[in-house]
């Protein structure tokens, strides 16, 4: 497992909230803003959900005390939305009302399509308590052209990315084509109606629209992207004036995240069997 954390680090900051600190000051530094994951997920037991709660507003209280610029990005099924949705909404509260206070933004991560009602459900209600909530939508989700209508109606802001979880035919798009074809769609949508939002892709083709878009429509969005993914990249939109948000997960539960950033990117399974082979 040390072998496996020391690659999986490209992507995870560590096991530890310093970890995760030390690399959001890094992004700081480097012109963009952190957006912090603490990983573990699919809790069904509230103990586990209780502990996430606590974490966060630790993590909350040191990204203040150390200044950190950035947020938090939470798992809706890391607070207990596979228990209930009501309970996942009332341990979420404390973490809404903790970014309120600083006046940062809340963001939901998307997960599996089982939790997608009730995540737009629970986004919903933190919305009517605070302005500055944001939600993850995914192009591979055949749902998405209404979800987005929905949610800028909402006034939410909004993460899109292409999706990071396994889904079937009768819900998903298949082929990769179709899930670029629906993003490029969804980009348009949010070029001209959205509020403020998130450009969640590391693939050039996504990020050139992108820009091509905010030339012709000047609305407030930034570029979101992973740890580990494309840091010339982001430097360069940073420097540019975009804003940046660098995705920073962190936590000893890292395995699932990390199966899937290799799942999307079989390349890097090569690299990490020769890393273990030549030490
Ligand atoms: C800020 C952020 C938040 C996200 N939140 C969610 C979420 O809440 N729910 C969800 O389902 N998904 C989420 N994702 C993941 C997303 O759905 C995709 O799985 C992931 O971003 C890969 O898609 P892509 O748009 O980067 O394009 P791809 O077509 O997968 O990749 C384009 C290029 O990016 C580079 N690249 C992509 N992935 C990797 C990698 N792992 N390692 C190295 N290089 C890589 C490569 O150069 C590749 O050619 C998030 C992604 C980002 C950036």
């Amino acid at each position: 497992m040390a072998l496996l954390l020391r690659f999986a680090r490209q992507w995870v900051a560590g096991e530890r909230m310093e970890d995760a600190l030390r690399v959001a000051k890094d992004a700081n530094a480097r012109g963009m803003d952190a957006l912090v994951n603490h990983l573990g997920e699919h809790y069904r037991e509230r103990a586990p959900v209780e502990a996430t709660k606590a974490e966060y507003l630790r993590l909350l209280d040191a990204m203040r005390s150390d200044g950190v610029r950035g947020t938090v990005s939470l798992k809706p099924t890391q607070f207990g939305v596979l228990i209930d949705k009501g309970y996942a909404l009332s341990q979420m509260l404390p973490i809404l009302d903790a970014t309120k206070a600083d006046g940062r933004v809340l963001w939901l991560d998307m997960e599996h399509s089982g939790t997608t009602d009730d995540t737009l459900w629970i986004g919903e209600r933190l919305l009517e308590r605070y302005d500055r909530v944001g939600i993850c939508v995914q192009a591979n989700l055949k749902r998405t052209s209404a979800d987005l209508e929905r949610l800028i109606r909402d006034r939410a802001r909004i993460r899109l990315v292409k999706g990071a979880y396994k889904e079937t035919e009768d819900i998903a798009f298949r082929s990769r084509s179709q899930t670029d074809q629906a993003y490029l769609e969804h980009l348009e949508t949010l070029f001209t109606k959205a509020r403020d939002f998130a450009v969640g892709s590391h693939d050039s083709r996504m990020i050139s629209r992108a820009l091509e878009l905010a030339r012709q429509h000047p609305t407030p969005f930034e570029f979101a992207m992973l740890q580990g993914v494309r840091d010339p990249l982001k430097s360069d939109l940073a420097r540019q004036g975009f804003r940046v948000s660098e995705y920073i997960p962190y936590g000893p539960n890292w395995l699932p995240y990390f199966s899937r950033r290799l799942r999307e990117r079989p390349r890097n399974i090569v690299t990490m069997a020769r890393s273990f082979v030549e030490g």
